[in-house]
C-alpha cells in the first residue's frame, strides 16, 4: 500500500510539469544518501565534542560537509544541522534577541518569508515586527524607504532575501543600512543559494553577518538547511542550533547535504545555474508578448510573479485549473494585493525544476503557450504528458 503511492508520487513528479520555484529534483545520489542506516545514528553536539559514543565516522562526514560548505559557499563558519529553513532562521532569532525585540524584514504579501517577522508565525508573535514592502510603483526593494524604516524603528535584526522576489537582491545596500544602527543583517538566499553558487547572482557574504539557506531549493540537495556566516558568530550559533532548538542531527540528511554540495561544485552545476534564469527570461518574454503583467516587469532570477487580474481569474482558480492540466504552480499574492490570500491574484512560477530536467528555451516559450491556453480554458494535458515524456525525471527504481 505505501509503496503503491510512493510509487503512484514519483510517476507524478515524471509526467506533471513541476514549476513551483522552491522546489527541485534531487539527485538519485542525494536521494539514495538519505536512506541509509546513517539515519540510526544519534549525534548529539557537533564533531569532536559529541554526547554518545560510536562517533568515529559519523564525525567525518559531519565534518566533511561543513568543509564543503564553507568552501562552496566562501564563508568562514557553517553549521550543516538545521532541519529546516524556519529553523536556520529561528536559530538566528535565539543567538541575537530577546523576545520583544525588532525584527525588520520584508513583509508575507510582499514576497517576505513567515519567519521574516509575520503574525502568524513564532518570529511575528515573540518579537516585534516592523517590516518593509516595495516600492508600490517599482515593485522593487525601495533603499531610501527601507533606510527610513530602519532608522525610525532600530530593529535589532534585518532580514533580507525573500521567497516570492523576482529581482537580485543588493546586500551591500543592506548592510550599509544595518551599520548605521548597529543591526545585525541575516541573509536568507533559501530561494537562489543555486544561483550564487553558480556565481549568476552577487554573493551575500561578507555584507551579511548571518547567512540562512534551505538545501531543496534552487541549491537541489535534500530537504534541510545550512546556517553561515561570521567566525565571530559561530559559538552563539552553534548552541542556538543544539542545544537551544534542536536535539539529535541527521547525519543521513548531512551526508546528502554533502553530496549536494560536492554536486554543486561542478561545471555543469554552473551551467545549470545559468540555465535557470535563461530559461525564466525566455519566459518573461513570452508572457509579456501574450499580455500578461509581470510583477516588477520581468525578472532576474529564478522565479516569475503573474499578476493575474487583467485575465479575469485569480491564482486560486488559475493553479487548480494548470493542475487538471498538469502544470504545477503556486497561487501567490502580489505586493498590495487587494484580494485575500485565499483567492490572492497571482502565480508564482520558476525554472530551477525546468533547468534540472533538462529543458531548453524554446521548451520554456512553449510552456508560456501551454500556460496561455489552459488558461483560456483550452484542454493542453496531453501537450504536457508529451513534452515531459521527453524529460524523464528519475527511473522507476527510486
Ligand atoms: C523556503 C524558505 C524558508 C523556509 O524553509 P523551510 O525548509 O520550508 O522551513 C525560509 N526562508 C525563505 C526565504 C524561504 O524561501
Amino acid at each position: 500500500m505505501l509503496e503503491d503511492l510512493i510509487k503512484k508520487e514519483v510517476e507524478r513528479q515524471n509526467q506533471d510539469l513541476g514549476l513551483i520555484p522552491s522546489e527541485n529534483y534531487a539527485s538519485p545520489r542525494v536521494l539514495k544518501i538519505m536512506g541509509t542506516p546513517l539515519s540510526n545514528k544519534y549525534a548529539e553536539g557537533y564533531p569532536g565534542k559529541r554526547y554518545y559514543q560510536g562517533m568515529k565516522w559519523v564525525d567525518k562526514i559531519e565534518s566533511y560537509a561543513i568543509e564543503l560548505a564553507k568552501r562552496v559557499f566562501k564563508v568562514p563558519y557553517a553549521n550543516v544541522q538545521p532541519h529546516a529553513g524556519a529553523i536556520a532562521n529561528l536559530a538566528v532569532y535565539l543567538a541575537f534577541l530577546k523576545p520583544g525585540d525588532k525584527v525588520m524584514g520584508m513583509s508575507l504579501d510582499a514576497g517576505g518569508h513567515l519567519t521574516h517577522g509575520s503574525k502568524v508565525n513564532i518570529t511575528g508573535k515573540w518579537f516585534q515586527s516592523v517590516p518593509y514592502t516595495v516600492n508600490k510603483e517599482t515593485e522593487m526593494l525601495d533603499f531610501d524607504e527601507i533606510r527610513k524604516i530602519a532608522l525610525k524603528e532600530k530593529p535589532k535584526l534585518i532580514i533580507a532575501g525573500y521567497s516570492a522576489y523576482p529581482r537580485q537582491v543588493d546586500f551591500k545596500e543592506f548592510k550599509e543600512i544595518a551599520r548605521e544602527i548597529d543591526a545585525i543583517l541575516l541573509a536568507d538566499i533559501s530561494h537562489i543559494a543555486g544561483l550564487i553558487v553558480g556565481e549568476i547572482h552577487s554573493h551575500p557574504y561578507p555584507y551579511a553577518d548571518v547567512i540562512t539557506t534551505t538545501t531543496h531549493k534552487t541549491l537541489r540537495g535534500p530537504r534541510g538547511a545550512l546556517l553561515m556566516g561570521k567566525e565571530k558568530y559561530a559559538k552563539i550559533l552553534d548552541k542556538a542550533i543544539f542545544p537551544g532548538l534542536q536535539g539529535g542531527p541527521l547525519e543521513h540528511v548531512i551526508a546528502a547535504k554533502a553530496a549536494a554540495l560536492e554536486e554543486a561544485s561542478t561545471k555543469e552545476f554552473k551551467e545549470y545555474a545559468k540555465k535557470i534564469v535563461k530559461l525564466a527570461k525566455a519566459m518573461e518574454e513570452e508572457f509579456l508578448n501574450r499580455g500578461y503583467r509581470l510583477v516588477s516587469g520581468g525578472t532576474d532570477t529564478h522565479l516569475l510573479l503573474i499578476d493575474l487580474r487583467n485575465k479575469g481569474i485569480n491564482g486560486k482558480k488559475a493553479a487548480v485549473l494548470l493542475e487538471k492540466n498538469h502544470i504545477i504552480v503556486n497561487a501567490n499574492s502580489i505586493p498590495f494585493d487587494p484580494n485575500p490570500p485565499t483567492k490572492p491574484s497571482g502565480i508564482r512560477l520558476g525554472t530551477p525544476m525546468m533547468a534540472t530536467r533538462g529543458m531548453e528555451v524554446d521548451d520554456a516559450k512553449y510552456v508560456v503557450e501551454l500556460i496561455d491556453r489552459a488558461l483560456q480554458g483550452e484542454d493542453v494535458k496531453e501537450e504536457v504528458l508529451n513534452l515531459t515524456k521527453l524529460y524523464p525525471v528519475y527511473e522507476e527504481s527510486v
